[in-house]
């Protein structure tokens, strides 16, 4: 599966956590994230990452295109919703485009920690 991995700042650290705990599940997939949430991740896991722009230079548009394409199987980004986010527009969009899709999307650490234990025990949810 192709799965992009996404944080706001306050979130890197947990997406950091997750990936740590994850991965080996997330090993057997083909992953793609934003540019400082792939640089943090690559460099706390050595995880290959394709990585993109950072998320307010275009980063999030970028894998919004690759969901409308169809090019996605599972996004997980962890959003802060406390925090105003200068890309606003670019965070909403790919949301919308995730739903478009009907492609799991995680915004939150929890909702994430089920969608990748689904995929550990290879439970098909797409
Ligand atoms: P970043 O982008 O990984 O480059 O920080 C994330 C975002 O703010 O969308």
């Amino acid at each position: 599966m192709k799965i992009a991995l996404i944080a706001h700042d306050k979130k890197k650290n947990d997406i950091i956590e997750i990936a740590k705990t994850y991965k080996d599940v997330l090993a057997g997939h083909e992953l793609y994230a934003t540019g400082t949430t792939g640089t943090l991740i690559m460099g706390e896991t050595g995880l290959p990452i394709h990585r993109m722009k950072s998320g307010p230079l275009g980063g999030d548009q970028q894998i919004g295109a690759m969901l409308a394409n169809g090019e996605l199987d599972l996004i997980i980004f962890l959003r802060d919703p406390l925090t105003a986010q200068p890309h606003e527009p670019d965070v909403s969009a790919l949301l919308r485009l995730g739903d478009v899709q009907k492609i799991p999307l995680a915004t939150n650490s929890s909702s994430a920690v089920i969608m990748l234990e689904a995929l550990k025990n290879n439970i098909y949810f797409n």
